[in-house]
């Protein structure tokens, strides 16, 4: 199966804000994938470097996080009529919560829409999905890169792009298993529950699983 995915339009890299065309064109879009690049792992300590936008037309623009406030920005992370998409949306919500102040909503996860439907695997990375449900193969290379720089490199935003492409498309094939499979009212629970999840893991309950006996 071979599925090309591959946005026709150009990068567009911003500093601290969206401008007001692509503000206004994203408030008009049908959903927004998501994905944000920071200095580390650790929310509270590893600074937010950049958000990355791609809407259903493959429009991406990334933006560079340096100074706040950002309200363009703000009023389409948190438009209720345009649905964001990340794979594990945990990770960007609690970034984009602590280092913006913003809420990311309404929310799909691409990581809990494959952990719920590909029980035959434990493989749910975002490269295995692309390579699996949409044939596209993801170079990770510039994972573990300096997203801070002032000036991010041609390889950078390849890759910030890279990462934020192929989640409309995976989210439609995800959303259709999880139908299949009977799970899409749980799915939608979790995804519900995740702005809470990512504020128990802000208030330092990261490790411990609260549903958990012990
Ligand atoms: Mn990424």
């Amino acid at each position: 199966m071979t599925t090309t995915v591959a946005s026709t339009h150009p990068t567009l890299v911003l500093r601290d804000d969206l401008d007001q065309e692509r503000q206004q064109l994203y408030l008009e879009s049908r959903c927004l994938a998501i994905d944000t690049e920071t200095m580390g792992l650790k929310t509270r300590r590893d600074r937010l470097c950049l958000v990355q936008m791609c809407n259903e037309n493959g429009v991406i623009t990334l933006v560079q996080i340096r100074n706040m406030p950002a309200p363009r920005l703000q009023t389409v992370l948190e438009s209720e009529r345009v649905e964001k998409i990340a794979h594990f949306a945990r990770f960007d919500m609690a970034a984009i919560r602590h280092w913006l102040g913003m809420d990311l909503r309404p929310v799909f996860c691409t990581k809990i829409a494959s952990r719920l439907t590909r029980t035959f695997t434990d493989r749910h990375g975002l490269k295995d999905l692309a390579a699996e449900l949409l044939g596209v193969e993801m170079n990770k290379e510039q994972q573990s890169s300096d997203w801070a720089a002032e000036r991010l490199t041609d390889k950078q935003i390849a890759y910030a792009s890279a990462d934020v492409i192929h989640l409309v498309a995976l989210k439609e094939r995800l959303e259709w298993l999880l139908e299949r499979e009977g799970r899409l009212e749980l799915a939608r629970a979790c995804m519900g529950f995740l702005r809470h999840r990512a504020a128990l893991d802000l208030a330092g309950w990261e490790e411990e699983d609260i549903f958990a006996h012990h």
